[in-house]
This record gives structure tokens, sequence and C-alpha cells, in this order.
């Protein structure tokens, strides 16, 4: 089944975002009310994706293929499977549920699942009694995602915090993006979007119009090692940011420091000369690496094979953080590199 494609007005030519998948499985208490979008996540209590106490949307789908990437459950577009086997206790239920027979039973019971043939249906994840089964992503009208969010409205006035759309990458979701901010700002909740910047130009200038705040993520300054370790040109997003600096948007540059990609003197510098063709000064915030990912890819199915150096994660943080702040920039340590 096809999801419906979200359209924006496209300023840049980039790759299509496919928003093609699986059958979605709405969220439990959605209803139908403005556009609809796929998330995986809603995140309490962060303090780490803007000011004050966030709760943070993560919203499925991204352009990206960051090599160290945090949440792989957010790079597809559609809902996926997530199996944990050590929480399997072989009774056979999701075998018999699965409509496609992606799912095949060995001596005692032990299940293998041929994700080639599954769909996402979900229907082995409702049959399966222990949670070994899960599925990443959900359909949720703007209407019911931001009516649960308000919901923290109490801690957001406490703290000076607010919302968060985090993914992936939100500005894959234009459409459902925009409404979204629109609902919060109406309910005067305020809004910060964590974005790579790899978007149409149109699409970027427009959420940051309307959001209160964007997360502005550069992850290399080099075009050739940046299109190397997340398969995306660098072009498009320094662009990106020079055009959400001329326009004046509300500005946070997040910097993942990420051992053997970006802690070496030449992209200290090219960081630097990055930030000195902006007009105005943004905070800059380090995010240092944590190996956190390894078990998420597994429960997906998927290969992960980056092994940064964690013994030089502080050294790096503190050699970026040093060649910024000579450069007069207002630089924070803080947070976590998700991709
Ligand atoms: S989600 Fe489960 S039941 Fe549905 S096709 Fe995939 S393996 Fe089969
Ligand atoms: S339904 Fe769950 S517990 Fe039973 S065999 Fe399948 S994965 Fe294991």
């Amino acid at each position: 089944m096809m999801v419906a494609m979200e359209t924006a007005s496209p300023a840049t030519t980039l790759p299509a975002i496919q928003v093609a998948g699986p059958a979605v499985t709405p969220a439990p208490a959605a209803p139908a009310a403005g556009p609809t979008g796929v998330v995986f996540d809603v995140k309490r209590g962060s303090a780490e994706d803007g000011p004050g106490i966030r709760t943070t949307v993560f919203l499925k789908g991204c352009p990206l293929r960051c090599v160290w990437c945090h949440n792989p459950e957010g790079l597809d577009p559609g809902p996926v499977l997530s199996l944990t086997p050590g929480r399997c206790v072989h009774c056979g239920a999701c075998a018999e549920a699965c409509p496609e027979g992606a799912i095949s039973l060995a001596a005692g019971g032990v299940p293998t699942t041929d994700r080639d043939r599954c769909v996402a249906c979900g229907r082995c994840v409702d049959a399966c009694p222990t949670g070994a089964r899960e599925l990443r992503g959900a359909a949720w009208s703007s209407a019911a995602l931001v009516a649960e969010v308000a919901r923290d409205r109490p801690f957001f006035d406490a703290s000076g915090g607010g919302v968060t759309f985090s993914g992936g990458e939100p500005l894959a979701q234009p459409a459902f993006l925009l409404d979204c901010l629109r609902a919060c700002r109406d309910r005067g909740l305020h809004t910060a979007v964590d974005t790579s910047g790899y978007a149409p130009r149109a699409v970027a200038l427009a959420v940051a119009a309307a959001a209160g705040l964007v997360l502005f993520d550069l992850k290399h300054p080099d075009p050739a090692r940046h299109a190397r370790f997340t398969g995306v040109p660098l072009r498009v997003i320094a662009d990106n940011l020079r055009a959400l600096d001329a326009a004046g948007a509300s500005l946070w540059l997040r910097v993942p420091v990420i051992p053997g990609v970006n802690d070496d003197a030449d992209a200290r510098d090219g960081f630097v000369a990055l930030l000195g063709t902006l007009r105005r000064r943004y905070p800059v915030w380090l995010l240092p690496y944590h190996e956190t990912a390894a078990a998420k890819y597994a429960r997906l199915g998927r290969a992960y094979g980056f092994q940064p150096s964690a013994a030089r994660l502080a050294e790096a943080v503190s050699a970026l953080s040093a060649a910024l702040r000579a450069a007069g920039h207002d630089v924070r340590i803080g947070g976590e590199a998700r991709a």
C-alpha cells in the first residue's frame, strides 16, 4: 500500500522523498483531522532538543544516510518491524497470524522473518504475547498529535520548554510538519525543528517561519567528505543555512562530533570558515557521539559497521570547541549526536 506523498513547492531540485511503504497502522487515539504523517516516537522530558523541557516528536523518513545514524528506525518513510529475539518464547503465534507467509518456524518454534515479504501490517505484533515484535512508525493526524503533546503544557510552562519535531528528517513531511507547527502556535506552544537542512529551499524557509526555533545540524564542512559520510551534497544544506540566516530565522547550530569523521584540523578550519559566511552569530552546540545504536540496527535487521574511536572523543570536542570559540562563537556542549 502506498501512503500519500506530501508535496511542496521546491525552489531547489532534490531527489524525491518517497513516502512509499507498507501499510500504516493508525495510532490508537488518532482521529481523522488535518494532514496525516508518520511518526515513530514521542519522547517526553527531553532537555537536549531546545530550551527548557521538551516533548520531541520523531517523524519518519530521511534522505540522508549518515554512517553513525542513531535513529535507523527513522530512515524509511513507512513503518518497520523491530524484533527482539530475547523476548521470544517460541509460541508460534506470529507465524500463524502473518497473512504474507513471511514467518517460518524452525525447530523448537524459533521464528525467522523474511523481511522481503513483510509488508509491516502489524498482525504478528498484535498476536505476539511478549512484545518481541514491534512496529516502529504509525500514522497520526496533526490534530491528534498536537493534542497529545499539548498534555505536557505544565512542564513547558514551568521550564520555558515546548515541542521539538525531529526524525528522521522532519522536513521530509512538509505539509504535516507545517500543520503541526501552526496548530502548536495556535495553542501557544513553543516549537523547535531539528533538521539536517537537506530540503527544498521553499520548505526550509516556510518551516523556519512557522517554528519558534530551528536546530540546524552541520555534519561536515567539506563537500566530498560530507557526501561520503551522509550520502547527500553539502551545497544544498549550506545554501539553505545561508538563506535562513538572511531571512532572520531563529537558529541554533548543532555539530555532531564524530571521531574519524569530522575531528581533524581540516574539518575544524572548515567549520570555522562555513560559519564565517553567515551574517549573524548563533549558539553552536557540539553533540558528542554516543555508541548506542548497534542494538537498534540488529532489531531492524540492518548492518551497523561504524566503529569510531571513543578514546578520541573528548579531545575532538575540546579541539573543535577551542577553534570555534577562538573565532568568536558561543559554543555549548551537550546532547547526543543522533544523525
Ligand atoms: S508485520 Fe508481521 S504479520 Fe505483517 S507481514 Fe510483516 S511479518 Fe507478517
Ligand atoms: S509470537 Fe512472539 S513470542 Fe511467539 S514465537 Fe512469535 S515472536 Fe516469539
